[in-house]
C-alpha cells in the first residue's frame, strides 16, 4: 500500500491536486493483495498526506484464463493452471486477475 499511496501522491502533485477526494484501485483476484490488510494501510498512512479523508475504491478484477485450443477465456481460480469449462485442456496463461494499480483519481483543484 505504501507503493500505492507513493503513486498516488506522484499522481497528485503531477495534476496540481489540493485534495485528492477518491482514489479507485483495480486489483485482481490473483495480485496477491489481501483488500482488508490495504484497507488498514491506508487507515495508516493516509493521515497527514494530500489523500487524507479520500475515499478508498476498490474495484476487484476477476481471474480470467484463457485456452489455447478454445481460443476461449474462462474464469479461473486461485492457483497456476487452470481447467477449460469447453474442452478440459488446461491451460497457465492469465488473461486478467493480476492487475494492481490506480485505475481513477479523484481530486479537487486548489481554488
Ligand atoms: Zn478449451
Amino acid at each position: 500500500m505504501a507503493s500505492a499511496l507513493d503513486a498516488v501522491h506522484r499522481r497528485a502533485a503531477r495534476e496540481g491536486a489540493a485534495r485528492v477526494e477518491r482514489i479507485v484501485l483495480r486489483i485482481g483476484a490473483l495480485a496477491g493483495v489481501d483488500v482488508g490488510a490495504l484497507r488498514f494501510a491506508y487507515e495508516a498512512l493516509a493521515p497527514g498526506s494530500v489523500a487524507e479523508g479520500a475515499a478508498l475504491d476498490i474495484e476487484e478484477v476477476p481471474a480470467r484464463a484463457w485456452c489455447r485450443r478454445c481460443d476461449a477465456e474462462f474464469a479461473a481460480g486461485r492457483g497456476l493452471i487452470f481447467q477449460c469449462p469447453f474442452c478440459q485442456e488446461y491451460s497457465g496463461e492469465i488473461r486478467a486477475g493480476r492487475e494492481l494499480g490506480i485505475a481513477r483519481l479523484e481530486f479537487t483543484l486548489p481554488s
